[in-house]
């Protein structure tokens, strides 16, 4: 079975029902995660992850809301005595992400956040626009103006997009035009800038996330629908999951 599970679909904002950015893959029982705000790794123990079983994490940018849990996910990796890490982690990012990783790890000492006897932690800088992880193939296209990168991918003739952070422009509108599901940081753009990337995009579902603000589904629908789009708006929430 394969899932996309809304991890958090908060941001900088510290509040009861949200944690920060994060989007769990499952594909074929291989577990990917895109992005890795705060509260993240209690999230993947919730979906009954450990995260030492995770292999693959992908960065979209490296905003703490994004990135602020990666600091916990490598120290238990390192030092948890129930679940310490044994196998190796693979980070893909955008360009900096090495000195990004290693400025990290360097940050908290020698063995600080790693145990490099017992595993490797490989850092993949993306700098081509798309990248694999075993036979899956991801785009990863720039989405400005923070540096930020989506993710798109194919699963079973449907496609996918995640932005990460973004804002109302071409690139965006590039990302999710015409894809079956499409994961969008509803909370830098204005209501109306959701409602035209709707229409220019007529992307079939679109689920809101990264939420500063309560948006109200309902009224976003109708306006969408009265410029001619054709599909659905929903607003996400923490844990909410897709079989893929
Ligand atoms: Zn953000």
């Amino acid at each position: 079975m394969s899932y996309l599970t809304l991890l958090g679909t908060g941001t900088c904002q510290i509040e009861h029902e949200r944690r920060a950015s994060s989007v769990l893959l499952e594909l074929d029982h291989t577990p990917i995660l895109f992005d890795c705000g705060h509260g993240i790794v209690q999230r993947l123990l919730e979906v009954g992850i450990q995260h030492n079983q995770l292999e693959h994490i992908i960065l979209s940018h490296f905003h703490p809301d994004h990135v602020s849990d990666l600091i916990p996910l490598l120290q238990a990796g390192a030092w948890s005595q129930q679940n310490p890490r044994h196998v190796d982690l693979n980070i893909y990012g955008p360009p900096g992400v090495t000195r990004f990783i290693t400025s990290l790890l360097d940050l908290f000492g020698a063995n600080g956040l790693r145990q490099p006897k017992a595993y490797q932690i490989h850092i993949h800088e993306i700098t081509d626009n798309r990248f694999s992880i075993g036979k899956q193939n991801f785009e990863f296209l720039s989405l400005p103006p923070a540096g930020n990168h989506g993710l798109r991918f194919r699963w079973h003739d449907k496609t996918y997009a995640i932005t990460g952070d973004s804002h109302f422009h071409a690139q965006e509108i590039n990302l999710l035009s015409g894809v079956d599901v499409g994961i969008i940081d509803a909370g830098h753009i204005s209501d109306q800038e959701i409602i035209e990337l709707a229409i220019a995009t007529q992307a079939r579902q679109i689920i809101c996330s990264h939420l500063y603000r309560q948006l109200d589904s309902q009224q976003l629908q109708t306006q969408a629908q009265h410029g001619g789009y054709t599909g659905t708006i929903q607003i996400g929430h923490d844990l909410l999951s897709l079989l893929l």
